[in-house]
């Protein structure tokens, strides 16, 4: 038989998809699982969603459409970033896709040729290291743990860009795992060095940007440097902040050049966004926001939920997020300890001993790049929530 290709060496399933599926197994087998493992936003888009898919379904012409997206797709999602304070897009710096995960895959074809360094913050989004080798680009990762709120430091970012020269800086705002968000004034001092370096494209994906806590607001580099237009490009999705994961509906804006070469490999992958999928797209976009909002509240509460619990477990570092829905407690403080005589030497270990012992699923820490540290992902009901919690305490108090 010949053989695949060298990449499916290195491509491994989600790690975060191994632990879903392990708590998915002992749930099976009659064991009580508190799932938080993954990131999904647990609760449905507003009715005029659905109508929306609905009326269009009857109307649809079942026709290719525009490798762009639909001029209603792409108006309805320039009044979302208008809200956001990225003015002055038309439709020609904008494209669609199918989810941003596949935006960031467009993204980095068109932007990234072979050997090439795509810099980004650790923790980051499992799927990054992906992306970087199947375009056979070099990741290359700058660490920012607990000790610095998991957030990415001006000196840090300039001593990078400076030794790697990267063609593309990937940024996420807020963060996911770590919930953290960046404010305007550390935006504002990250942009002062990225105007420093003009060879490299910025990618914002901010796909939570409008799940954010504590009145910090949404801030984007080119909010506090307009002369980074020219090479920032503003990533978003319906998936978390809509409910709307599995729709698959993704965006980015930024330069003509970069849009029309997303646009251009479109054409080549997938043609287009479904008519049905667009118009329940646009009706999210440009309907009553009230599912978003009070979620959003809700999420906030949760926060503050979980964090009111591991707050009171001794040696734990838990940095407060303030967006998204997760919470990434450094746990280090465990490794070298046992739990009912199971030796817990990292993240894995104790994510296992977890599970086992408790029946709570978290995601370890060095899926993301940070070994030190386990994520949470808050969506499930409160009550769940609070017994979930509850029980993480309790593992972590028992540690000897
Ligand atoms: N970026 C980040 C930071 C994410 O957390 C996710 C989803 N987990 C994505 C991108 C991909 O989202 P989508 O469902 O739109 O493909």
């Amino acid at each position: 038989m010949p053989a695949l290709a060298r990449r499916m060496s290195r491509a491994k399933p989600s790690a975060i998809m191994a632990v879903a599926e392990k708590a998915k197994a002992l749930k099976a087998a009659g064991r009580d699982i508190i799932s938080f493992s993954i990131g999904v936003p647990n609760f449905l888009p507003g009715d005029h969603v659905y109508a929306a898919a609905r009326q269009a379904l009857e109307k649809d012409s079942g026709q290719y459409g525009s490798n762009r997206g639909a001029d209603a797709l792409l108006d309805a999602f320039l009044g979302h970033i208008e809200a956001l304070g990225l003015t002055g897009y038309t439709r020609a710096n904008c494209s669609t896709g199918i989810g941003a995960k596949h935006i960031l895959y467009n993204l980095a074809e068109a932007l990234l040729d072979e050997g090439d360094v795509i810099a980004f913050p650790t923790p980051y989004w499992t799927t990054y290291v992906d992306i970087a080798d199947i375009c056979n680009a070099r990741a290359v990762t700058l660490p920012c743990p607990a000790e610095q709120n998991y957030k990415l430091l001006p000196a840090q970012l300039d001593a990078a860009l400076a030794e790697h020269k990267p063609k593309v800086f990937l940024f996420n705002n807020p963060s996911n795992p770590t919930g953290m968000v960046y404010t305007r004034e550390e935006i504002a001092a990250l942009a002062k060095v990225l105007v420093k370096h003009p060879e490299t494209w910025i990618i914002t994906d901010d796909i939570y940007n409008t799940m954010i806590f504590d009145d910090i607001g949404y801030h984007n580099f080119v909010h506090v440097e307009p002369s980074l237009r020219d090479r920032v490009i503003f990533v978003d999705s319906l998936s978390k902040t809509y409910g709307m994961p599995g729709w698959r509906v993704g965006f980015m804006a930024g330069p003509e050049i970069v849009a029309k070469a997303h646009t251009t490999l479109n054409s080549n992958h997938i043609t287009n966004i479904p008519e049905v999928t667009t118009a329940a797209a646009v009706a999210a976009l440009s309907g009553p926001q009230d599912v978003p909002r009070e979620r959003t509240l809700e999420f906030q509460q949760k926060r503050d939920q979980v964090l009111a619990v591991l707050g009171s477990v001794p040696g734990l570092k838990c940095p407060r997020p303030q967006g998204a829905f997760y919470v990434f407690p450094d746990i280090s403080f465990a490794f070298g300890k046992s739990h009912n005589g199971t030796r817990i030497n990292n993240d894995v270990d104790l994510c296992n001993a977890l599970l086992e012992a408790k029946g709570v699923a978290c995601v370890p820490g060095s899926a993301f790049g940070e070994p030190n540290a386990l994520r949470i992902s808050y969506t499930c009901p409160t009550a769940q929530l609070a017994d979930g919690i509850e029980r993480i305490r309790a593992f972590l108090t028992e540690l000897a």
